[in-house]
């Protein structure tokens, strides 16, 4: 996301008395609920690096709905409507011009990706190597280069974009690749009241980094999320396109139906 504030500014705040740290971060934004950080908080906790094995290729098992297989973006339009301008090559597909978003809609869900970004890019905090995966196209689990790369903590890779930091880093050292493995159920209503929030488990390189954690709302920017009266029961996945050429393959989703259902 955007810098907020130069050093120069951050350093005549401090004199009244802010307190800045050369993470770009905010303090001028809401506090979470049940914390003591504001949205974007550059001093919470940065997450413990855990070294994991890299990326966890598992190939879609026969139920489940292939959204890139190495070959196009068929399965996807742009967000802003027509085709979806992503560019494949080498059987990546790589994000370009606009966010996209699938064309088939979800529910509660089981989804496996792969991402990347080329060891030559420039990074820097939320610059350089930043995507995410937007739930039902509302709620954003982060894709962000974030191996040896510091943001706020509920910026980096895997959380929940806005809310909530990882448990741990688990991010592959840029150039080489990642996967995440999320499962989501979609928030229950009780006519216009949410009774059950929207929750998320997500693993990274095998690593377990969200553990069916709750949404407070669907993700914003700076800004403490809240449910609306009124949301679908289904929506797409969207890529996000953030200005950088973060690469996608082996994309697969399982929709999550209920136990005991006759075949
Ligand atoms: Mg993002």
């Amino acid at each position: 996301m955007k810098q907020p504030l130069s050093l120069i500014v951050g350093s005549s705040i401090l004199g009244a008395g802010i307190l800045f740290s050369q993470i770009s971060g905010y303090k001028n934004t809401p506090i979470i609920p049940g914390t003591p950080y504001h949205v974007h908080d550059n001093e919470r906790p940065q997450p413990r690096v855990v070294q994991a094995s890299g990326a966890v290729e598992v190939k879609p098992p026969s139920d489940a709905l292939v959204l890139f297989d190495g070959k196009n973006v068929d399965a996807w339009t742009s967000a802003k409507g027509g085709q979806a301008p992503w560019e494949v090559r080498d059987g990546a597909m790589i994000a370009k011009e606009t966010d996209i978003r699938s064309k088939e809609e979800f529910g509660a869900l089981q989804l496996h990706f792969e991402w990347r970004l080329p060891a030559d890019r420039k990074v820097s905090g939320q610059g350089g190597g930043n995507s995410g995966v937007f739930l039902m196209g509302l709620y954003e689990i982060q894709i962000l280069q974030s191996h040896n790369n510091k943001t706020y903590p509920d910026g980096q890779a895997t959380a929940l974009y806005g809310q909530l930091s990882p448990l741990v880093n688990a991010t592959s050292p840029q150039g080489e690749w990642n996967s995440y493995g999320i499962t989501f159920t979609p928030p229950v209503y009780e006519g216009e009241k949410v009774v059950t929030p929207a929750k998320v488990t997500v693993i990274h390189n095998g690593v377990v980094v969200q553990n069916n954690e709750p949404f407070i709302g669907p993700t914003t920017h700076k800004k403490l999320a809240a449910y609306p009266p009124k949301h679908p029961t289904t929506g797409p996945l969207r890529l996000q396109f953030h200005g950088d050429p973060v690469e996608f393959r082996n994309i697969w989703v399982r929709p999550l139906g209920v136990r005991d259902e006759a075949e």
